[in-house]
């Protein structure tokens, strides 16, 4: 179903979120107070407007509250992506998605109301950290600060050929395989229990963190 997105903010991040929602098909309204900005994202985004954020009449104007989700992609000027969080709010906006420069930032952001805080350097570190010093998680996400969602390539011989209800697999990770992917193009999504785990299936499971890490450290 097609959304409407109000974008504020076309830095690195903002704009790359503008770029991938218009491919999903999505509406989506930008809005930066830099006018070369502005002009770049004429082309790509539904609407594209000159406007600053902090003024809450241009905000209305911009009939803000309509949209389904508003993303404050403004980095530097904290006072600004504060502020602006705070009226869209206000304003009852239904979903609010606030960039955070740091950590202190973030707290303030969550505090007033912004439905998700991403600070996507620090995410990107603590991903690239884990990858790095993981077995064999190919990629994961955070689906809460207990639980994960990862990728884990199969490399321990004692599961090959062998199906899951054999492995008895929930009950001996406490892990739950949501989908596995093996070669280029086949995803098995939801894997009976009768479907045997081959050589370098990659294995899609979700569970608490120290259970993901406990799977990955059992790979050879
Ligand atoms: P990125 O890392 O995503 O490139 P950044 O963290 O460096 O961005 P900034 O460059 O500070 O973030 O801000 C992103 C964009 O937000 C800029 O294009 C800037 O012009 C715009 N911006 C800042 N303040 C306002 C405002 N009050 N109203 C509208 N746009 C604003």
């Amino acid at each position: 179903m097609r959304k409407t997105f109000a974008i504020i903010g076309l830095g690195r991040f903002g704009g790359s979120v503008c770029r991938t929602l218009i491919e999903s098909d999505q509406e989506v309204l930008a809005i930066d107070n830099d006018e070369d900005r502005v002009n770049e994202y004429m082309n790509i985004a539904t609407h594209a407007v000159v406007a600053n954020a902090q003024d809450e009449i241009t905000l209305r104007s911009l009939g803000l509250r309509n949209f389904d989700h508003v993303i404050i992609a403004i980095g530097e000027d904290i006072q600004a992506s504060i502020l602006v969080t705070l009226m869209a709010k206000e304003m009852g906006v239904p979903r609010i998605t606030a960039k955070a420069q740091n950590e202190y930032h973030a707290r303030v952001l969550e505090k007033i109301g912004a439905d998700v805080v991403v600070h996507p350097e620090r995410d990107m570190g603590i991903r690239l950290a884990h990858k790095l010093t993981s077995k064999n998680i190919l990629d994961f996400i955070e689906l809460s600060e207990d639980y994960t969602l990862a990728e884990v390539v199969m490399t321990n011989r004692a599961f090959f050929d062998r199906t899951i209800g054999e492995i008895n697999f929930r009950q001996n990770f406490n892990l739950t395989i949501v989908a596995i992917r093996r070669g280029k193009k086949k995803l098995i999504v939801s894997p009976a229990a009768d479907e045997r785990i081959l050589e370098d299936d990659v294995l899609l499971v979700v569970g608490t963190n120290e259970d993901v890490e406990l799977f990955d450290n059992s790979m050879e």
